[in-house]
């Protein structure tokens, strides 16, 4: 009965809507939208085009990041009542670095059957064409700003076996690729899918080091997936140069030269001898 194209009286759909190209609407999700009571559309100006195109006149209510408590009773009342109503955001699987999850559960407290719609999602779309292993992965969203909780993820990176899918701006890339080196080093396999399902859909593949000096030099443009390699220890080869560098940030945050070896040591696979050795000779220099 839940699989069926025709909303259900009391169902919460959760509806995918396209990344880019208009035709990845499935027949299903159209179904929906189209016999549901009530949209709830992160931004009902942006899914009206879509409505519109798909020549859909189902009446919308907004649900986004600024009105989700105020909007959540309400939802549940509607539900509770009888009404059927399909949950999509912006682009891709609601949910997913997009309003969605707190609906769910309040559903599921609530008992209020939720049925999710497969279909368009920026980070699997990326992920199975990058060419990086997609047997064992982490989805990470956005990365925050706080410098602090930044920094504790890309250390968790650096030693992270499985591939990262993260999703980031386009202006805030390069200072974004900066700020992986000293965690990852310069010799990672990166994969930057721009535009996908869109005209110009594009995927840049290889290391950070490269990908610095190719995006300084074409500032890059539109929806940006980045799919970065896990660690492996047996094909990670830094140069003591690459180590000192990296050193040499920590060592400006203010932390100890046995401090920063430590890290460093953990994070890059090597012995922290050799690399408190290294930052032994970076202080000598500093003081000479
Ligand atoms: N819910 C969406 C999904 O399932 O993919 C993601 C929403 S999140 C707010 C938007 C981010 O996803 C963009 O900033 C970009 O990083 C990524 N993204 C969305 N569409 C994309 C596309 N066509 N190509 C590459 N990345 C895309």
């Amino acid at each position: 009965m839940g699989n069926s194209s025709q909303a259900i009286p009391g169902y919460l759909y959760l509806v995918p809507t396209p990344i880019g190209n208009l035709a990845d609407i499935t027949t299903r999700a159209l179904g929906i939208l189209q016999t549901v009571d009530l949209i709830a559309a992160e931004d009902t100006r942006h899914t009206g085009r879509l409505l519109q195109h798909c020549q859909i006149s189902t009446r919308q209510i907004s649900f986004h990041q600024h009105n989700t408590q105020q909007r959540i009773p309400e939802l549940i009342e509607l539900l509770q009542a009888g009404q059927s109503i399909a949950l999509v955001s912006d682009a891709g699987m609601p949910g997913i670095s997009d309003p969605g999850y707190e609906l769910v559960v309040a559903c599921i407290d609530a008992q209020i059957p939720i049925i999710p719609l497969p279909g368009p999602n920026a980070a699997l779309t990326a992920l199975v064409a990058s060419g990086l292993p997609s047997n064992r992965f982490i989805f990470e969203g956005f990365l925050p700003t706080k410098p602090k909780v930044r920094h504790e993820i890309l250390q968790a990176w650096a030693r992270e076996p499985r591939t990262i899918i993260f999703y980031e701006s386009p202006h805030r890339l390069r200072e974004t690729l900066t700020a992986l080196i000293p965690h990852l080093g310069p010799t990672r396999q990166i994969v930057i899918a721009r535009e996908l399902t869109k005209l110009y859909e594009e995927f840049w593949r290889g290391t950070l080091g490269d990908a610095i000096r190719h995006f300084q030099t074409h500032p890059p443009k539109g929806e940006l997936t980045i799919i970065l390699a896990g660690s492996s220890p047996q094909t990670e080869h830094y140069s003591p140069e690459d180590i000192k560098t990296a050193l040499q940030q920590r060592l400006q945050q203010g932390l100890s030269p046995s401090q920063a070896s430590r890290e460093l040591a953990l994070e890059m696979h090597l012995s922290r001898r050799y690399v408190y050795g290294l930052a032994l000779e970076l202080v000598q220099k500093s003081s000479n």
